[in-house]
């Protein structure tokens, strides 16, 4: 038995920031044999890739400069640069703060649409938020969603609109006034920012043995004094305060004083030894979708200026996003080539197999037209993240709260994207980690509440 004062379960960037800096009184347990969760970066023979997006954004300030200052000057303004890819034209992102890209009567359509969604009075109050088909017109209106926010979220989520609900993946959904919507549709009018303008990417020198976001993970990591690799949680027993864990196929049980756990929600669940069956059922079924990300190592000359990222409408099209990754960071791929990762979401369950997958997405690579004439794809790799996004369904914000409470209730915090079943970015996840120790450390008992604050 192994008495440790604070516990924390996951080496994502959750359970890295809430444990940095604590010393010998925290200890973190990370099934993979690197520590980072998500926020990782491959490099296959020079080509390096994150294995999803990773643009790092900020809301306080204060959490920037600390992030700043532990990476040591290598994180170096990134404000982002994308692109929207639509049956009328393409736009910068935001699209609707850049309506002058699109062909002129598209335009219209979208400016009026917009102006009646502003005029339009608010709904009645009571039955419940509305389908997140209905939200989408009536925050953009018929056109904008036509062209885009319709296809772009069918193909994201997998499911039909009305079958969502606005929750937590509308954070991000810039609505803009009228005014500035016209400004946007001038099609000389100077790009406009969005939500995290405030961003930033790794630029260490050329010869740094780690690029990609994952330069972020490995400098939370190395302020981790306790940090049990390859290790699986395998049952977790609230009521004796004790997590069970196998490394190396020896059995190893700690017992904690707190514990922070940034597992998947429904794996959280399902390892509690006395989670009541009725929970442990609503967390299984919690939906939610994997993302498989294709890189695709290309030689030949880089595109001229097409943008960090670029979403595209086309639902023939099996991703919903290509990223750029020598746009984030040049010296990601050798001087003669460039790599891009195409993000394809898909429910979560069997799938195709890796080569199939890699096969389409390369063929509606060379349909969307991103591998310019001289480029030759010399290398292709699949990355799976599950779960990826969580689904926000009727109910499932409910579900998810209800175990993060009773979890909450036996001394465990349920934090981060998946533990707290939520879409949220890399610094809201540091901040929720931070705020966990610093309550811990004061010895105050966390309630699900905090979260929100952090
Ligand atoms: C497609 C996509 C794009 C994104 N883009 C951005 C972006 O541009 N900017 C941004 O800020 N954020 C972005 N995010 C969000 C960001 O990646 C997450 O918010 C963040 O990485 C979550 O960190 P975490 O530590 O909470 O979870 P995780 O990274 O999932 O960490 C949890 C850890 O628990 C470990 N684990 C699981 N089960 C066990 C077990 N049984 N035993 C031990 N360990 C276990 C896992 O191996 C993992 O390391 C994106 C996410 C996705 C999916």
């Amino acid at each position: 038995m192994v008495d440790v004062e604070l516990l924390v379960l996951g080496g994502g960037v959750t359970g890295l920031a809430a444990a940095a800096g604590m010393g010998d009184r925290a200890v973190v347990i990370e099934r993979d044999a690197r520590p980072g969760g998500l926020v990782r970066t491959e490099c296959f023979d020079g080509y390096w890739f994150d294995r999803v997006l990773h643009v790092l954004h900020f809301q306080d300030p204060a959490l920037r400069d600390r992030t700043r200052a532990l990476l040591g000057g290598v994180l170096a303004p990134c404000p982002p640069e994308a692109w929207v890819e639509t049956a009328a034209g393409t736009a910068r992102f935001p699209i609707q703060l850049h309506l002058g890209g699109l062909r002129a009567e598209a335009r219209v359509r979208c400016l009026e649409g917009l102006a009646r969604a502003a005029c339009a009075p608010a709904p009645p109050d009571g039955g419940g938020p509305p389908a997140y088909d209905q939200f989408l017109l009536a925050s953009f209106g018929p056109a904008l969603c036509e062209l885009f926010y319709f296809p772009y979220n069918r193909k994201l989520w997998r499911r039909p609109l009305d079958a969502l609900v606005p929750a937590g993946q509308t954070w991000n959904l810039q609505r803009p006034s009228l005014a500035d919507a016209i400004r946007g549709a001038f099609p000389d009018a100077p790009p406009r920012g969005g939500y995290n303008e405030d961003a930033f990417y790794p630029r260490p020198p050329a010869d740094a043995p780690c690029r990609g976001m994952e330069v972020l993970a490995r400098a939370l990591a190395a302020r981790v004094r306790h940090l049990s690799l390859a290790t699986e949680v395998e049952e977790i027993d609230p009521a004796r305060r004790t997590v069970t864990a196998r490394r190396g196929g020896e059995r190893v049980v700690y017992r904690y004083g707190a514990c922070l756990c940034t597992l998947p929600l429904p794996a959280a669940m399902r390892m509690c030894v006395d989670a009541p069956p009725a929970l442990r059922e609503a967390a299984a079924a919690l939906p939610h979708n994997a993302v498989l990300s294709a890189a695709f190592s290309v030689r030949g000359p880089r595109p001229a200026a097409p943008g960090q990222w670029r979403y595209y409408t086309d639902e023939s099209l099996c991703f919903t996003r290509l990223v750029h990754m020598t746009e984030l960071d040049p010296m990601m791929a050798p001087a003669d080539g460039w790599g891009v990762l195409a993000e394809i979401p898909v429910r979560s369950g069997p799938r195709a197999p890796d080569a199939e997958v890699l096969a389409r997405a390369r063929r509606d690579l060379a349909r969307a037209g991103a591998l310019p004439p001289g480029c030759r794809v010399v290398d292709a790799r699949l990355m799976a993240a599950d779960p990826a996004y969580v689904v926000f369904t009727r109910g499932a914000d409910a579900a998810a709260r209800a175990c993060r409470d009773w979890l909450a209730e036996r001394g465990i915090a349920a934090l981060g994207r998946y533990g707290r079943w939520e879409y949220s970015s890399m610094s809201r996840c540091m901040a929720q980690g931070i705020r966990w120790a610093e309550s811990a450390r004061a010895g105050v008992p966390w309630a699900d509440g905090e979260a929100a604050l952090a």
